[in-house]
């Protein structure tokens, strides 16, 4: 069996321990692990240059969360952290104070940095730095371009300006309106190989509850990567990053007030949309809380259930993960 999953950080990174979790259960290989192969495709319009390495967000999000090497309240970063090096460079005035950079995390960063100097593309530097964490899926970048997302805000009565995601999110806390998303170096960039095999040969597609627009929406951004979505044979399942109105973690609801969709699990399905009109999905899940909502898609045609969609920990994650399989009927 094969699942490809398209992931942003934090919210997608939790769901896939879940789902290995559910598949090591149905298909084991007899060493704890699954016979499945499942592929990650992760945003990195995230990533950005800080300090002359590169950060990649949403790739070490997943690499430390499958490979069991995540801060787990945190839900990002390297568990056992300090941050000497980030308090010593502050000192000197360059780079971006606010962004942490904890000392073990910099070692990733400079391992992959290292990496690409040398002339390898991300997506092999990536499989490289997952021979040490093994986490069990074959995690793939979107693309091996840089396309970073910046976002467009007011400044002053008449003007804006641009401004790199992560400045938005982190040090603003996404508190200044943002007008739009905008993905810079998207013209040139190509899906990362493997990535539109892995939609294309997939048994099952899953989105899921990541960031609708700067997570799911970037990668599907990429040219050809949409497509090879509508295109697959294989049933194309989401999981509702919005719990009764609101996003469960983080700000999401920034994201989608600046695309103009409402923050609920009806208004993020429609947008994605279903494949028979124009959208990505066959199917949805939602909350329990959210059961009107699958009350209305299924009305116009979805396919859809309401659980229990808090990832709270992983066999409650795995629970989900069934459920959203179930709904395809896997
Ligand atoms: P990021 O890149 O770290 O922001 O992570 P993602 O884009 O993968 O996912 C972030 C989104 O996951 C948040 O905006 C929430 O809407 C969603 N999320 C986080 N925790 C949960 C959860 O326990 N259940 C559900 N349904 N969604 C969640
Ligand atoms: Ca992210």
């Amino acid at each position: 069996m094969k699942v490809t999953v398209i992931s942003g950080g934090v919210g997608g990174a939790r769901f896939t321990r879940g789902l290995l979790a559910l598949l090591a259960e149905r298909l084991p290989d007899g060493k704890g692990g699954t016979t499945a192969a499942v592929t990650v495709v992760a945003n990195t319009g995230d990533d950005l240059w800080l300090h002359g390495v590169r950060v990649c967000p949403d790739l070490d999000t997943v690499m430390y969360t499958l490979g069991g090497a995540v801060h787990e309240d945190q839900g990002w970063g390297r568990r056992a952290e300090s941050s000497r090096v980030s308090t010593d460079l502050a000192s000197y005035d360059v780079g971006w104070e606010w962004f942490t950079l904890g000392d073990l995390d910099l070692a990733t960063h400079l391992a992959r940095t290292q990496l690409l100097r040398e002339g390898r593309p991300l997506s092999a530097v990536t499989a490289h730095l997952c021979r040490r964490w093994e986490p069990g899926v074959t995690l793939l970048p979107m693309t091996d371009h840089e396309v970073e997302t910046h976002v467009v805000v007011d400044d002053g009565p008449t003007g804006q300006r641009l401004l790199h995601f992560e400045e938005w999110w982190v040090r603003h806390r996404a508190i200044l309106p943002a007008r739009r998303f905008v993905q810079v170096g998207l013209e040139d960039a190509v899906p990362a190989p493997g990535v539109v095999e892995a939609l294309r040969d997939a048994d099952v597609v899953i989105l899921p509850p990541s960031n609708p627009v700067v997570s799911i929406g970037t990668v599907l951004a990429i040219p050809g990567i949409r497509d090879a979505v509508v295109a697959t044979r294989a049933p194309v399942v989401g999981v509702s990053p919005v719990i009764g109105g609101a996003a469960v973690r983080g700000m999401a609801d920034a994201c989608l007030q600046a695309i103009g969709v409402e923050t609920s699990a009806e208004a993020v399905a429609r947008h994605l949309g279903l494949r028979t009109r124009d959208g990505v999905l066959d199917a949805w899940l939602v909350d329990t809380v959210d059961a009107a909502a699958a009350t209305a898609l299924a009305r116009d045609g979805w396919s859809t259930r309401a659980v229990p969609t808090l990832m709270t920990d992983v066999p409650a994650t795995a629970r989900i993960a069934a459920a959203a399989l179930g709904l395809v009927g896997l």
